[in-house]
């Protein structure tokens, strides 16, 4: 009932030649499959190239970030318009940047009101680190990032918000959650979570995408899980045939 939706994260990575390569390799084969959302989310510098090249297919596109004041003197910062021009995702709350550039669950709060508010859809990335991991506090961390990072969001809008649960152990090291541990977080924290937010209607229609070491290796044994709608995908989906296994792995699952 849930349409999967994996969206590539390219990161920093793919100046706007190699970005046009890729979207060239990987148009034809992801317009091919269908009942999965499919979102590119390419630097920056890319994305009015890479709109370009999908103008006229179903394929999204998102932007890795952006600021929550409308404009104004933030040299170096995106404002939600601005993205709005060109995509109609952006992911939120990244441990990236949690980690790297200062985010808290207060500047991820803001962020998705102001996407919400320009009708991006918003795809919010929680997660706990492996020491959080190895202390047993998942369920406490990734509470917290839920409750505070979607404070006062209206019910009614929030089954537009797409939620990556994303062990910060996971991205990017090759060693992957287990299906069977990351359909745990998903169904048993997240979704009982969500429904205290907005209620049991709204929780079952969010999804929950797993990012971390996803592989086409791998992919199926999230996508077989009761709550795991898709994934959140960095470093595979830099390589053209390995993310359209990836996507076909969601379509398989349905
Ligand atoms: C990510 O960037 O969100 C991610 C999950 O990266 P990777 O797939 O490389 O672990």
């Amino acid at each position: 009932m849930r349409t999967p939706i994996v969206a590539g994260n390219w990161k920093m990575n793919r100046t706007i030649a190699e970005a046009r390569d890729l979207v060239s390799k990987l148009l034809a084969p992801l317009m091919d499959i269908t009942d999965v959302d499919r979102v590119l989310c390419p630097p920056f510098t890319s994305l009015f190239v890479v709109s370009s090249m999908l103008d006229g297919s179903d394929i999204g596109l998102g932007a890795q970030n952006l600021h929550w004041e409308e404009k104004g003197a933030f040299t170096g910062e995106v404002a939600p318009g601005m993205v709005k021009e060109l995509c109609q995702y952006v992911i939120i709350g990244h441990s990236e940047r949690r980690t790297y550039f200062g985010e808290t669950d207060e500047t991820v709060n803001k962020k998705l009101h102001a996407a919400l508010r320009h009708d991006v859809t918003p795809i919010v990335c929680v997660g706990e680190t492996l020491e959080e991991y190895e202390s047993g506090r998942t369920s406490e961390v990734v509470l917290r990032q839920i409750n505070l990072g979607f404070a006062g969001v209206d019910p009614a809008v929030a089954s537009r918000i797409v939620l990556a649960y994303e062990p910060v152990w996971a991205i990017g090291t090759g060693k992957a959650s287990s299906g069977e541990n990351a359909n745990q977080v998903h169904a048993q924290v997240i979704r009982p979570a969500l429904t205290e937010l907005f209620g049991e209607e709204t929780a079952q229609v969010i999804r929950i995408q797993y990012g971390g070491s996803v592989t086409a290796a791998n992919a199926s044994e999230f996508f077989s899980q009761s709550d795991i709608d898709g994934a959140l995908v960095g470093g595979a989906s830099l390589k053209a045939d390995e993310f359209v296994a990836i996507v076909k792995a969601a379509a398989t699952s349905n």
